[in-house]
């Protein structure tokens, strides 16, 4: 409560030129005046939160999927559910879920007809598969090589149910990167580019686009050197060296690595990033390779669903992916999902161990 009546006497930060508002301008009254002070909350159905507060103030708040790309058409529409049936207060998740705050019980149910009604589904929370996270894809970014959130809404599509149900061993986050190298997160099961060729280099354009010092300082493993091509300066590639990672096409489009048929898609499992149970943990290849498909992706929706359907099937409660192949180990992850393994799958590198800080539990 006191932390509330300061909020209300200070002043809202100044505008910056970047960055976002402060957020607590656009907040429900309810959630402001208890800010800093709520006694317990609990999930009284899949999709909805409730929090009391010391005060006694009650709220529940409605999480809604969306189809991540939104344009007028859909947000006028969830705007006018929100008026009509909500309280004139929403909020996205980290994952682009849609959340509604409302202060009466009463409320909630005729707020998630309206929005099943409009065809968006109620859930993500609690032991559900939650919206999957993407990069920004085709729509913000110039170096993907497919469309991130493509590959989400088909994949969400096809995982509905999963979505609405809370009948998974514990919480499930899926994520997809539309590169090798930049944005992409851990995940319980991660879709990540893969490309498998080196980059294929327009000579006449180097010299006029690219910083040639800065494309060298990029390459990881040092492939790239200076060159003279057709009497103008160049780049090459020691292609024997290259490990397809994409790092010199964002500085030098002319290397372009992006390609219908070599750019693949790859997916990992069991990272997740919360020190709830076990530590963070980095997620491991499992498969390779996939045709990088649009419109539906279908390949990918198929490996996908196998990881996620055994992991529901034998994983014991509250286990996260991670934790139940930590526990059954990763020749009986491949034998129970029936995923090829490969040699490529062994991953040999130690140096994280010395130098990477993987948790924020205390060590000695
Ligand atoms: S993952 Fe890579 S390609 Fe995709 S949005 Fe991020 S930087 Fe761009
Ligand atoms: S793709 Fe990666 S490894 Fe290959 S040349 Fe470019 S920066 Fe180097």
């Amino acid at each position: 409560m006191a932390q509330a009546q300061a909020f209300e006497k200070k002043q809202m930060r100044t505008p910056i030129e970047s960055g976002c508002p402060d957020g607590m301008q656009f907040m429900h009254p309810l959630m402001v005046k208890n800010f800093g002070n709520w006694k317990y909350h609990d999930r009284p159905r899949p999709g909805v939160l409730h929090h009391v507060a010391y005060s006694g103030d009650e709220i529940w708040t409605v999480r809604v999927g969306t189809q991540r790309q939104l344009g007028p058409y859909e947000i006028n529409l969830l705007c006018d559910i929100v008026d009509k049936y909500g309280e004139g207060h929403v909020r996205f998740t980290i994952r682009s879920n849609l959340e509604v705050m409302v202060s009466k019980w009463e409320k909630v149910g005729p707020l998630i007809q309206a929005f099943n009604d409009a065809g968006y589904p109620v859930g993500g929370t609690g032991n559900s598969v939650t919206m999957i996270s993407h990069t920004q894809g085709w729509l913000h970014c110039d170096i993907p090589g497919t469309d991130a959130s493509g590959v989400v809404k088909s994949l969400m599509d096809e995982l509905y149910e999963e979505f609405i149900k809370e009948e998974m061993p514990n919480r499930v986050h899926i994520t997809t990167s539309c590169c090798q190298i930049n944005c992409g997160g851990q995940g319980d099961i991660a879709i990540n580019v893969q490309h498998t060729k080196p980059p294929k280099i327009n000579h006449d354009l180097v010299a006029n686009v690219c910083e040639r010092p800065s494309v060298v300082a990029r390459c990881p493993v040092a492939a790239i050197r200076p060159a003279i091509v057709n009497g103008k300066p160049s780049l090459e590639v020691d292609e024997k060296k290259c490990i397809c990672c994409g790092a010199c096409y964002p500085p030098c489009p002319p290397m372009q690595i992006n390609d219908p048929e070599h750019s693949k898609l790859a997916i990992w499992v069991g990272g997740k990033n919360s020190n709830a149970r076990s530590k963070p943990m980095f997620q491991k290849l499992v498969a390779a390779g996939l045709p990088n498909n649009p419109p539906r992706w279908p390949e990918v929706a198929a490996v996908v669903k196998k990881i996620l359907y055994t992991y529901k099937k034998d994983a014991r409660d509250w286990e996260r992916v991670g934790d139940w192949v930590e526990r059954i180990g990763w020749p009986r992850f491949f034998e129970l999902t029936g995923l090829p393994f490969t040699k490529f799958h062994i991953d040999n590198w130690r140096g994280a161990r010395n130098s990477l800080n993987a948790s924020a539990h205390i060590r000695f």
